[in-house]
């Protein structure tokens, strides 16, 4: 079957599903080409958690690109909702982190200091001695050496949110099918289409927002694209609390709760370097339902809900990879963003949208550049 459309984007994850939407708006006929199913990676089962000022280079090289997808994500939930009827339950939330021993003590210290510099932003954060630490959560574990209340992060599904921007790009013209791309064709340096098992789609432009799987075009394209995954596992918990539900985010001693919209309490998350395999284990179970306890000790009556895991895209140096693909003239990467994948998605796939467009950015992609990994020996 021979087709044609203006930009293809292989991968329907939060990264394709947002410069999708951002390329409808411009007026693109877009074609999003999905082998699993939309938001059925990374995408759809993430913690959905959106702090712009602390992660692998932020502060650092990655902090502007964090900040600009935070103020376009908080643009963004309202409008979705209104042209979609797809509520993201984007929200901001309260952070409550604790050190259970001195170890900790740092990473609260760092905590307080970016949140007190971000305060023109709307953040804000204050120190908590461990009584004022059980009083604001009395179900916490005694002995909290200190702790910190932060203000001005944001939390969504993120399932929910990738649906949104697809359904959204949807109702502005964009089309999606179900399929897997083998390979461009065209060249050297102009992709004229891409080539699926029942044939070819002609384009005049191709996304590749393949997450994990990015690698797999390094053959297609003679460029580096060193993204490999790190699986997360995570714990849908219905927890059987006397008093209320939990009011806050909570993070310390190796854990971190979450408690959603739903009542359910998400706990996580591991980080394992374990090539594909996207199996729940049941050591990672035990590992984090202990360290969950060890932060919240009613932790132990709660019945578990869902149990999931899936591939972080990770680079190298923990930098997306957002730009036009070196030697070509009309191919993109939109990939690479780690453990922030939803917060940085509305700023990557803009960036990528406005490149494809107008051949330049305002957005801070410049840390991101693919050429930064060189070529690799053409296939
Ligand atoms: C446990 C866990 C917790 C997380 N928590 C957070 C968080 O709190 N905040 C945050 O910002 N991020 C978080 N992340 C990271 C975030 O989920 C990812 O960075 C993000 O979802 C990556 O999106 P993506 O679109 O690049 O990749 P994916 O979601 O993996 O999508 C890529 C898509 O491309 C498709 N594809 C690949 N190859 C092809 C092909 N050849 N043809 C067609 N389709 C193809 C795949 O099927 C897939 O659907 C978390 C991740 C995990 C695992």
């Amino acid at each position: 079957m021979n087709q044609t459309t203006d930009v293809v984007i292989v991968g329907g994850g939060v990264a394709g599903c947002a410069t999708a939407y951002y390329l409808a708006q411009a007026g693109v006929k877009v074609t999003v080409v999905e082998s699993q199913g939309i938001g059925m990676q990374a995408s759809g089962y993430s913690a959905g958690g959106l702090n712009p000022l602390q992660g692998a280079q932020i502060p650092g090289p990655l902090g502007a690109l964090a900040m600009e997808s935070f103020r376009l994500h908080l643009g963004l939930w309202e409008r979705l909702r209104e042209d979609t009827g797809i509520d993201c339950q984007g929200r901001s939330i309260s952070l409550v982190k604790v050190a259970l021993d001195e170890a900790e003590l740092p990473e609260l210290q760092e905590t307080v200091d970016l949140f007190a510099a971000a305060r023109g932003d709307g953040f804000s954060a204050r120190w908590l001695d461990s009584k004022e630490a059980a009083e604001l959560e009395p179900r916490l574990a005694q002995g909290v050496l200190r702790g910190v209340q932060a203000q001005g992060n944001a939390a969504l599904d993120s399932y929910l949110l990738t649906l949104a921007l697809a359904r959204a790009a949807e109702r502005l013209g964009a089309s999606f099918r179900t399929g897997r791309v083998q390979g461009l064709q065209g060249g050297p340096g102009l992709a004229t289409a891409v080539a699926l098992a029942d044939g070819a789609m002609a384009c005049g432009q191709v996304v590749l927002a393949m997450g994990p799987w990015s690698r797999e075009a390094e053959a297609w394209l003679g460029v580096s694209i060193p993204v490999e995954p790190l699986k997360g596992e995570i714990l849908r918990l219905r927890l059987s609390l006397d008093g209320p539900a939990l009011a806050h985010d909570f993070s310390g001693g190796g854990s971190s709760l979450h408690p959603k919209p739903d009542g359910l309490v998400w706990v996580g998350a591991t980080e394992e370097r374990r090539g594909f395999d996207k199996q729940p284990s049941a050591e990672a179970r035990e590992s984090i339902w202990g360290a969950a306890k060890r932060l919240m000790p009613s932790v132990a009556q709660a019945r578990l809900v869902n149990h999931t895991a899936c591939l972080r895209p990770v680079t190298p140096d923990w930098l997306p990879i957002v730009g036009q693909a070196p030697g070509w003239d009309n191919v993109y990467l939109c990939t690479g963003a780690g453990k922030k994948g939803v917060l940085l998605a509305p700023g990557m796939g803009r960036a990528v949208a406005e490149l494809a467009t107008q051949g330049r950015t305002g957005i801070s992609i410049g840390p991101c550049a693919p050429e930064r990994f060189g070529l690799v020996a053409r296939a």
